[in-house]
């Protein structure tokens, strides 16, 4: 009780600009409250003056009936559309808020989660955060109103009193373990819901993949196996509900053929009159099911709202999942200078990726780094990025330690262009926006041409305005990376990291690529992660990695003459 009110006081500041719509849901609620309870009264009068002849009153409380039945259908139509602003409201914000705190979750943890543990916990459980305050909050309503018409029974009959407590305790009972029940195999069925969350983004994302794998089976076996069970987890549900309600039902029937044979012997012994009788018997539903149904939703939305309150905080709070760190100093402009100290490096903490690793480049260098794959070129490029932090040793930008820098010195100064980089599903110009709003069509064009992708673009119909398609899918590995270095010359950053596509690229696109980032060299300190020696042998330097450590570094020439990792690397490329 205490938790699920401090959990509603938090999610509450969220919606808190829209507190006069839960101001008017009070208010209107407080008015059903009387009209449920007023109604039966009403009710029963209009019985007497039925039996007694009096017309004239009989009309009026029909009237006064009437009325009261209008206006509380008008006040639910009037709530409802005020707290739906209310709700909305608390799901924007969070949602909002969630998404930039996903962003800011290290990579470590967003590499061992499944793409579902977000997506479900930005949708469907900031939903049901903010649903409590309407769905959860007519049940309390209904509750208080119950034990308001609670009330007008004891002051009319205390023996129909005492029977009505008798039933609800025993009904709401048995609702009570229908919950303990229903909680338990919805915290499972949330965590299956995630894994098939996950594995439709993937179904969707990797499209392309699993058909050129030929792996559709395969996959929608897995899809498939957890779908089911997901489903089973929800029919589970359903028969925990049918079940109970199957003896909620029962035992409502007897006790309401109870109840009528309490009212014919109150009414024959004179302890009750018919009117009255016909009253109590209008407020059965109020007290027998709709009190221990409240009761046991209320329970099960509390339950719910709890849980996905734990599963939304935990990201916003920071329990669980790891934020990504940064220092509080800023550089404007960087050199471009920097250094790897003893580097020693692990991805899971068991298995060292980078073992003492030490090099260092200077500004406006292009150097590259060669190895064989599964050697910790890439790596080196996460690392100087502060996607992940190095176990022990330093690396610095400019002589400052990284974990020093904020994340705008740091990101806002690198570009990394990866093996497959993400273009927008926009035009060419507009991709290019994204990286500089204001950037001019001259800029684009020129930024095109020293990435060799000019021509390409200007034999298009629609030139610039040419949308790329989703992931850049309309064009070629090569395309996709001379956009993404025609982007990266937009943003002019001093540091490009460059992660060399693979023997996917033919000779001719590895030329034209080649040519691009010769473009570039001189005014950028350029690193590229090489997977054709062809491609590299005329950087600045040229890094020998082996096993997570530099073992040689220099010119093509010199490390030819005396590096043996390097000859062997060489000649298995010339074979290609
Ligand atoms: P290279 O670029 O030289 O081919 P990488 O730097 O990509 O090599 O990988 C170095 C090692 O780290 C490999 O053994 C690889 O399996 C492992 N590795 C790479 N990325 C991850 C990751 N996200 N989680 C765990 N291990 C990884």
């Amino acid at each position: 009780m205490k938790k699920t009110l401090s959990n509603l006081k938090i999610v509450y500041k969220y919606g808190k600009e829209y507190k006069s719509c839960l101001i008017y849901e009070l208010i209107g609620s407080i008015f059903g409250i009387i009209i449920n309870i007023v109604l039966p009264i009403i009710t029963a009068y209009q019985l007497v003056y039925l039996t007694n002849n009096k017309w004239y009153q009989l009309i009026i409380m029909t009237v006064i009936v009437l009325g009261l039945n209008f206006i509380s259908t008008l006040k639910t139509v009037l709530i409802r559309k005020n707290t739906q602003k209310f709700t909305v409201g608390i799901s924007e914000k969070l949602q909002k808020l969630l998404g930039s705190e996903i962003l800011k979750i290290s990579q470590t943890d967003l590499d061992s989660k499944s793409t579902g543990v977000f997506v479900q916990r930005m949708t469907s459980d900031v939903e049901d955060l903010s649903y409590i305050f309407t769905i959860g909050f007519g049940r309390l309503v209904g509750i208080i109103s119950s034990i308001g018409v609670f009330i007008s029974v004891l002051i009319i009959n205390r023996f129909v009193f005492i029977y009505y407590i008798f039933v609800t305790v025993i009904l709401t009972k048995i609702h009570l373990l229908k919950s303990k029940k229903y909680i338990i195999k919805d915290k499972q069925r949330r965590k299956q819901q995630e894994v098939v969350t996950g594995l439709t983004t993937e179904l969707v994302r990797g499209t392309r993949d699993i058909k050129m794998l030929n792996a559709k089976d395969s996959f929608l076996k897995v899809l498939n196996n957890n779908i089911k069970n997901k489903n089973k987890l929800n029919i589970d549900m359903r028969n925990i509900d049918i079940f109970y309600n199957f003896i909620i039902e029962n035992l409502t029937g007897i006790f309401e053929c109870l109840l009528i044979l309490l009212f014919i012997y109150l009414v024959y012994t004179n302890n009750l009159s018919v009117p009255m009788a016909v009253a109590l018997y209008s407020y059965r539903s109020k007290v027998m099911s709709n009190f221990m149904e409240n009761i046991s939703m209320l329970i099960d939305e509390v339950n719910g709202f709890n849980l996905s309150f734990e599963r939304v905080f935990s990201i916003l709070n920071n329990k669980i999942f790891e934020k990504e760190k940064f220092g509080k100093k800023t550089l404007n402009k960087i050199n471009g200078d920097f250094e790897f100290n003893d580097v020693v490096f692990s991805y899971d903490n068991s298995n060292i990726v980078l073992n003492k690793m030490n090099f260092k480049v200077k500004a406006n260098e292009t150097v590259a780094f060669v190895g064989k794959s599964g050697s910790g070129k890439t790596t080196i490029f996460n690392l100087l990025c502060k996607m992940y932090n190095v176990n022990s040793g330093s690396i610095t930008i400019d002589n400052i330690n990284i974990n020093e820098l904020d994340e705008d010195s740091i990101r806002g100064n690198i570009t990394i262009i990866s093996q497959n980089p993400y273009i927008f599903n926009m035009s060419f110009i507009d991709n290019m926006k994204l990286v500089k709003e204001d950037v001019t069509i001259e800029e684009v064009k020129e930024a095109c041409t020293l990435a060799c992708l000019s021509d390409y673009i200007e034999s298009l119909p629609n030139k610039y305005d040419t949308i790329v398609g989703e992931g850049g899918v309309n064009l070629s590995g090569g395309q996709r990376q001379r956009l993404a270095i025609a982007r990266a010359l937009i943003q002019k950053n001093e540091i490009i990291l460059f992660d060399e596509a693979t023997s996917a690229l033919d000779n001719e696109t590895q030329s034209e690529i080649k040519m691009a980032i010769d473009n570039l060299k001189g005014e950028y300190t350029i690193l590229i992660v090489a997977h054709r020696l062809s491609t590299v042998i005329d950087s600045d330097k040229i890094f020998v990695v082996d096993n997570g450590c530099i073992v040689d570094s220099g010119t093509h020439k010199e490390l030819l003459n005396r590096c043996e990792v390097y000859k062997n690397l060489y000649n298995k490329d010339l074979k290609i």
